[in-house]
């Protein structure tokens, strides 16, 4: 199958799923994740009409900006600290602010520079040892923090969720980011309105449980 065929199946299944849960389907984005492949790959893509596209590690990442300024980038990646100067004069969404310290440094960049990044803060939502992110209390000891940077504009959150046996069980843990999200946004009252959740094995079920943006690799392009 081609990208575009396939574009057109994962764009056919977020619509049934939305049908199916009653959510209406302009709420749901599909982020296309492009890493690995190449420039034709994601222009073939965007012929098709698809507009986010999500990459995770900033050396692969710049030059594909570069070639393609006009679609919608959003960096999904465990940034390090030295990398902060190339990421933040960008016009993306941040996906993977995944603590504090991290913010606190985009922010000092983008304060100096009188500039604002749209951010989601990343959420190990299953304490997994090997993923970063903030833990639950971690997030709930650092969130007014967090709010008080001006630099960055928190729009929502997002997690990686575990590889999980049943599809019962991929629920569970977007449910757990779902409900932090509606309490966090209950005591900021901020909205957090987006919500990053589910990749090519279980975008379905984040639609269920109330994805905003689902980031999709692997049945768009194939296998990496
Ligand atoms: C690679 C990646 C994806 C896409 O995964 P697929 O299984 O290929 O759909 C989604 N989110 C993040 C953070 C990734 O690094």
């Amino acid at each position: 199958m081609s990208i575009s065929e396939n574009l057109k199946k994962v764009n056919e299944d977020i619509y049934n799923t939305c049908i199916k849960y009653g959510r209406d389907p302009k709420e749901v984005k599909l982020l296309a994740v492009s890493k690995t492949f190449s420039i034709e790959a994601i222009n073939e893509a965007a012929s098709a009409g698809q507009i986010y596209f999500g990459e995770s590690r900033v050396q692969e990442f710049l030059p594909k900006y570069n070639l393609r300024p006009d679609l919608k980038w959003h960096f999904i990646g465990h940034l390090q600290s030295n990398k902060i100067n190339k990421i933040a004069p960008l016009d993306i969404c941040l996906q993977s602010v995944d603590s504090l310290e991290l913010a606190e440094r985009l922010n000092r960049r983008l304060i100096r520079e009188n500039q604002t990044l749209d951010v989601l803060l990343q959420v190990n939502i299953d304490e997994d040892p090997n993923k970063f992110g903030f833990l639950s209390a971690g997030l709930w000891q650092n969130i007014e923090k967090i709010l008080e940077l001006k630099g960055l504009n928190v729009l929502g959150l997002m997690t990686i969720g575990a590889l999980q046996e049943s599809s019962q069980e991929a629920r569970a843990s977007f449910a757990k980011l779902r409900r932090l999200r509606d309490s966090l946004s209950e005591v900021t009252k901020k909205p957090f309105y987006e919500l990053s959740m589910g990749m090519s094995s279980d975008y379905k079920e984040a639609i269920a449980e109330g994805a905003t943006i689902v980031r999709v690799g692997t049945a768009i392009f194939g296998r990496r």
